[in-house]
């Protein structure tokens, strides 16, 4: 059953025509069910994207939809890409845009990864 008030999913979205190779992207991580590619208009050193190559819009999309496997597989792939990158110790900060209130612009749903400097307060006030 979809989520309720979400829509349908719209397969032309950028992130899924990055899915199927139809535009280009600076792929940083691959696993069964994840990819994950520099941000093109990055708001840090680093800004990696980390989406599921299922067709989801949001979290609440995602962990209701999708099976157990792919879950487990996409929050593997965030660790993964921190890990690859190094970040462990320096640290970082994941994100997750949800509509319009948090200013989604891409409805696939989507895990930011920032880092490479101290990136100072969560919020801007
Ligand atoms: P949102 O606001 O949906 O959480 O974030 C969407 C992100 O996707 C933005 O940070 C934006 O810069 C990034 N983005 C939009 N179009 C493209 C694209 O064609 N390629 C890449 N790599 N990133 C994109």
């Amino acid at each position: 059953m979809p989520v309720k008030g979400l829509g349908e999913y719209d397969p032309t979205n950028i992130f899924a025509r990055i899915l199927r190779s139809e535009i280009p992207s600076r792929r940083v991580f691959e696993n069964e069910h994840a990819i994950a590619f520099h941000d093109i208009n990055p708001q840090a050193a680093i800004h990696v994207l980390v989406i599921p190559k299922g067709a989801y819009i949001s979290l609440a999309d995602f962990t209701t939809q999708a099976s157990d496997a792919e879950i487990t597989g996409f929050f593997k792939a965030v660790g993964a890409v921190a890990k690859q990158l190094d970040l462990e110790t320096p640290g970082y900060r994941i994100l997750a845009n949800m509509g319009e209130h948090a200013g989604q612009e891409v409805p696939h749903f989507h895990v930011h990864l920032f880092g490479g400097h101290p990136l100072g307060p969560m919020l801007a006030r």
